[in-house]
């Protein structure tokens, strides 16, 4: 008994596979090979599949479908295998998933599939059920999949699968965030491994710490997309460094440089098993900036009479970089004794380079010894193009670096771009929006996307009644997920805007509601809206025309000030209906920030600027008709204008952050009680706010196709894959 309780446990630590191991009734296995390529996540009648399988369950397995699959009851599976509509369905689906598959990749000036553009990142969120990203970045990285597989671009993606993800977050009766981490090798992922023609695991090794570290490749399939994941968690390994690709961003200064060692020097070893010779390497963010040393060191092990600075320049012929934010903390640098520590003089040496050389790549002046090794810098100085990922942080992106280029170079001159990040249009709409889209402009809706003024004329041809109702029918749905989210939740002792005895009354589906989500940093400014809390109050408490907010985020772990600013939101406890008209939706992730942005009136953003690089969320928020409420900064500087969301403050910098703060709080809330509820409460004859209505469309018209991750894979093929 005991041995096998053991050696049960043992067995748990590794996955040699996620294969479903159950007999599903003949007439629903289509499912198991449904369930294993991602592109039912963005189709309606693909959540909709396992959704109704057993809708409770599906919800318990926080939509995991082959979790669900593992876990429903036989006689559920056998009333449903004998639902004849609904096995149709699953044919019907299983045909257009495989005629969505079935074309090979368009080739692409020298982007062509046996040359595909390979895409590195160091998180990708594709769907809750591969939890694998911590915010902003990775759900980007997701997107660019997507697109990628809609527009049948040639491009393999490659990251880290980690074991333990990002952190979970749950708020303390006493409002102190806690966190906790899940083992994803418990649940049942849509991976497969990666097999040699032997059918062998593949296999790469990566020299770690004087140890040759084995990393096993999984294939997550993204639609047309392949995503493989390496992982160091296979029995070969010692302790530590089944560790390696433990957690994502969750070690200190040596697990990181190790994690990107994986990524980056494995990353290309992979690709060269797999016998994939990418045209193009897109490092998206520095965390993958190493691969270009290992590309650099293949060249040169390939010829006895070049220099690294001879390969340097062939490296970069293949490489582009996209930087992500002028932030200190989101570009990562390391000590030159630590980065020396995690790279082998034979390493070095096999670049040609001294110690002093190799460290010299890593800083913005290669001639200071003090200065830290930096992920950006190398990957700017091997990289043949840089961009941005906004107007607006091109230009910050090209003072910030400015210093690594020759002195006569003017600022503007500098060689960074932008491209604006966009979202993939099919995961962030509304499922019964693109319904009524479906109904009003016809089942290739999505085909005007691509033209803007034709889009712009259909939006307008939609009746105004109908588009408030699906509206107000979201936002009812997200209220309703709210009241559950937080009743399912252990309640206190008393009511805070996290903890309810009763949620009856929380939120008021006619009331103007405001979405806040985002990570807790501090240049986000989570207590702008605090600044003056009697007037904040005033407005909520207001009797005829009130308003309730929505808040969501993480703070990171160690983020001790980012914690406090959570405890003194939550703590707020005032004689006013905030208690009632406020609420904290725990653990921000992909699911909840689909039912925020879909069913939310306005979406608010106030990061200090120029420090929001891009931001995505309120991209979202508008494709579904939420106003935008934001500074001008990243992304809504392109999208602002004037009718389709609302701006804070003014464009002004430079001055004192203290006095730009006061500035900006003054501004939000006159924009707040002048504008925003005046607008929201005005109402004809029909009890329909047409004012909003026409800010909802206009804001549908602009920022859909303009703020779509298919504009933005299609300018990246265009202005940097090429
Ligand atoms: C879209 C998204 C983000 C990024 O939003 P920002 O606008 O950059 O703050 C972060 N987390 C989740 C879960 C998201 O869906």
């Amino acid at each position: 008994m005991h041995s096998s309780a053991v050696s049960l446990k043992t067995e748990q630590r590794f996955r040699e596979d996620f294969e479903l191991k159950r007999e599903l009734p003949e007439n629903l296995r289509l499912l198991d090979r449904i369930s294993g390529n991602f592109f039912w996540s963005w189709r309606r009648e693909g959540v909709e599949l396992f959704r109704e399988l057993e809708p409770a369950l599906w919800e318990k397995c926080e939509q995991s479908p082959r979790l669900l699959l593992k876990r429903i009851r036989p006689l559920r599976l056998w009333q449903k295998s004998l639902d004849a509509d609904y096995v149709d369905r699953i044919g019907t689906f299983a045909a257009m998933m495989d005629e969505y598959l079935a074309p090979g990749p368009i080739v692409q000036g020298r982007i062509s599939p046996s040359n595909p553009v390979a895409y590195f990142c160091a998180e990708f969120g594709v769907h809750n059920s591969l939890p694998n990203y911590s915010g902003g970045l990775g759900i980007l990285a997701g997107d660019h999949l997507k697109s990628a597989s809609d527009l049948n671009i040639p491009l393999v993606a490659i990251g880290l699968l980690y074991r333990y993800g990002y952190f979970r977050q749950k708020i303390a009766h006493d409002g102190w965030q806690e966190e906790r981490y899940n083992d994803v090798f418990e649940s049942e992922l849509a991976l497969t491994p990666v097999l040699d023609e032997n059918g062998d695991r593949l296999t790469v090794t990566v020299m770690i710490r004087g140890r040759e570290v084995l990393t096993q490749a999984w294939l997550a399939e993204v639609g047309r997309i392949k995503l493989y994941l390496l992982d160091t968690n296979v029995p070969e390994n010692s302790e530590v460094d089944r560790y390696i690709t433990g957690h994502l961003y969750g070690g200190d200064s040596e697990t990181r440089i190790v994690q990107e060692k994986v990524l980056g020097l494995g990353g290309v070893r992979l690709l060269r098993k797999l016998r994939i010779d990418p045209s193009v390497y897109h490092l998206n963010e520095g965390h993958s900036a190493f691969l270009t040393l290992e590309l650099a060191r293949e060249i040169l092990a390939g010829d006895e009479s070049l220099t690294f600075t001879d390969a340097m320049a062939r490296v970069r012929e293949k490489c582009v970089f996209t930087t992500h934010t002028p932030v200190e903390a989101g570009n990562d640098v390391f000590s030159p004794d630590r980065l020396q520590s995690c790279f082998s003089a034979a390493f070095v040496e096999s670049l040609r380079l001294t110690g002093e050389e190799f460290l010299s790549l890593g800083r913005t002046d290669p001639d200071d010894p003090d200065e830290w090794f930096g992920m950006t810098p190398l990957a700017l100085r091997m990289a043949r193009s840089a961009n941005g990922v906004s107007a607006k942080h091109g230009e910050v992106s090209r003072a910030l670096w400015h210093k690594m280029f020759p002195s006569e170079t003017a600022v503007d001159e500098v060689p960074i771009s932008h491209v604006t990040n966009g979202v993939h249009a099919p995961t962030w709409i509304a499922p019964t929006l693109k319904a009524l889209y479906f109904r009003h402009i016809g089942p290739n809706w999505t085909s005007l996307l691509t033209d803007p003024a034709a889009w712009r004329e259909a939006i307008e041809r939609i009746p105004d009644a109908e588009l408030w109702k699906v509206h107000t029918q979201l936002k009812h749905l997200l209220i309703a997920f709210i009241r559950q989210r937080t009743l399912a939740k252990e309640t206190g002792l008393q009511n805070t805007i996290n903890e309810h005895e009763d949620t009856r009354m929380l939120l008021d589906p006619d009331v103007l509601t405001i979405g806040f989500a985002r990570r807790v940093a501090a240049y986000k400014r989570w207590n702008l809206i605090m600044t003056d809390l009697e007037r904040l109050l005033k407005l909520v408490d207001d009797p005829a025309r009130p308003v309730q907010f929505v808040f969501a985020g993480k703070a990171h772990p160690q983020d001790l000030t980012g914690k406090q600013l959570l405890q003194n939101l939550m703590s707020i406890n005032h004689d006013s209906n905030w208690q009632k008209r406020a609420v904290f939706v725990e653990d921000y992730d992909q699911e909840v920030a689909r039912y925020l942005v879909q069913g939310v009136d306005v979406w608010m953003n106030v990061p200090r600027r120029p420090l929001e690089a891009s931001g995505t969320s309120g991209q979202k928020a508008a494709m579904n008709g939420g106003l935008n409420f934001s500074i001008l900064d990243g992304w809504w500087i392109e999208g602002y204008n004037g009718v389709n969301g609302f701006s804070i403050g003014e464009l002004n910098v430079g001055r004192d952050q203290e006095v730009i703060d006061l500035e900006d709080a003054e501004s939000l809330y006159r924009v707040l009680e002048e504008q925003i509820v005046p607008a929201y409460y005005s109402t004809d004859e029909h009890r329909l706010p047409v004012e909003w209505i026409r800010r909802m469309k206009d804001a549908l018209a602009t920022l859909t196709t303009q703020f779509s991750s298919d504009r933005m894979v299609r300018d990246y093929v265009a202005q940097i894959y090429r």
